[in-house]
């Protein structure tokens, strides 16, 4: 005989028990799934990328990445608990991927993960996929310190935070427009370099010079710790239609490398800024552009000179993953999180600026 729980009951079941969480993560164009131990150990980390899907339109495509998220999750998550080794029936927790990010991709991920703490009668917890990337700063240095600089750079975000040992986030700046990845993006498509443009860039750039062109690098006031990339943007645009004709390889290259390093020189100056500003010697990077090879290399080079402790994520852990899902909901639930086995997705929250306490201590609003 079948038995069903209404939601009610299974709120009041769907208690955290401590045990490994598995962490789902579709809120743009990666489906991923990856399960960590009790102790918080990453013990799979799976993606599967849509860039195939995507490339021939130069971006994402909403529509389409639902669809192949839809198309991929169960595999995804079958594939995160069988390279970890771990029944289903042995979790503690899901964590899942509520926002920010696109609507219907969000709802694969969030609708699948009820559907699947529903069926189990275990807890599941909505994280912010911010909040995720600045997990995975923590994910192979548990011991990094706290209080810390954490800059997360991704595609959709240049956000410069300074977190507290408690777990508070404040916003001390962030961009007024494209964020550092979309300028690699775009810039990588005005460079005919395809899509996605960060990994493009950062490849073609390394046989560039970067003293054959100098971008601008916004500043705006000198202590000021917002960014801006769409003058950058324009900039290569106007170079672009100035030299005219096809491009020699040589030319994209040292293009790529000088607009690269306009974005570069920005971040490490400005997360430098703010530690300086902010009296803290431990700086994290996180998010997909802190993949890009020069922005390591810059941020590696001045740390050492300057005594600053620096978190830059592996690789794997620095485009979107649901490892750093995973970390950020467990971390929800150790510091007494109620599950929410009706959450919803949000597609607009984003992080505010100062100590709005809503979640775990970390400020959050939505629109
Ligand atoms: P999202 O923006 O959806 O959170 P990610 O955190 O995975 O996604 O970040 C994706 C962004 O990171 C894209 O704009 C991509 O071009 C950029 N990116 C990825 N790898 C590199 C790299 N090596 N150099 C520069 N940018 C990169
Ligand atoms: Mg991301």
């Amino acid at each position: 005989m079948c038995s069903y729980l209404n939601p009610s009951e299974f709120q009041s079941e769907a208690r955290w028990r401590p045990g490994s969480v598995l962490g789902i993560e579709s809120s743009c164009d990666e489906t991923a799934a990856a399960v960590l131990s009790c102790e918080g150990e990453v013990l799979s980390n799976v993606v599967s990328s849509q860039v195939a899907v995507h490339e021939k339109f130069g971006g994402v495509v909403p529509e389409l990445a639902a669809r192949a998220h839809l198309g991929k999750i169960d595999m995804v998550v079958r594939e995160a608990l069988a390279t970890a080794r771990v029944s289903k029936h042995t979790l503690g927790a899901i964590a899942v991927t509520q926002g920010p990010g696109l609507a219907g991709a969000l709802l694969v991920g969030v609708n699948y993960a009820k559907a699947l703490s529903y069926g189990l009668g275990i807890s599941i917890i909505g994280v912010n996929h911010l909040q995720g990337h600045i997990a995975s700063a923590w994910l192979a240095d548990s011991m990094f310190p706290l209080s810390c600089i954490v800059l997360v750079v991704s595609g959709g975000h240049t956000h410069l935070y300074r977190h507290e040992v408690d777990g508070r986030c404040t916003l001390l700046g962030r961009t007024r427009d494209d964020a550092a990845g979309e300028a690699f993006d775009k810039g990588a498509q005005m460079l005919g370099l395809g899509y996605p443009g960060g990994p493009a860039i950062d490849r073609v750039a390394r046989s560039g010079d970067i003293q054959v062109f100098r971008f601008p690098r916004f500043h705006r006031a000198k202590h000021s710790l917002e960014f801006s990339f769409s003058g950058l943007k324009t900039a290569l645009l106007y170079k672009l239609r100035e030299m005219g004709g096809p491009l020699r390889s040589q030319q994209t290259a040292d293009l790529a490398a000088g607009y690269q390093e306009a974005i570069v020189q920005v971040l490490a100056t400005k997360a430098f800024a703010a530690l300086k500003q902010s009296n803290l010697a431990a700086l994290a990077v996180v998010g997909g552009v802190s993949a890009n090879t020069r922005l390591r290399t810059v941020l590696n080079e001045r740390a050492a000179r300057e005594g600053i402790r620096l978190s830059l994520p592996p690789i794997e852990f620095c485009t979107d993953n649901a490892a750093m899902i995973a970390s950020a909901g467990r971390q929800l639930l150790m510091n007494g999180e109620r599950p929410h086995a009706d959450l919803d997705i949000t597609p607009a929250e984003r992080f505010v600026m100062v100590h709005e306490e809503t979640r775990s201590n970390i400020g959050f609003s939505k629109g």
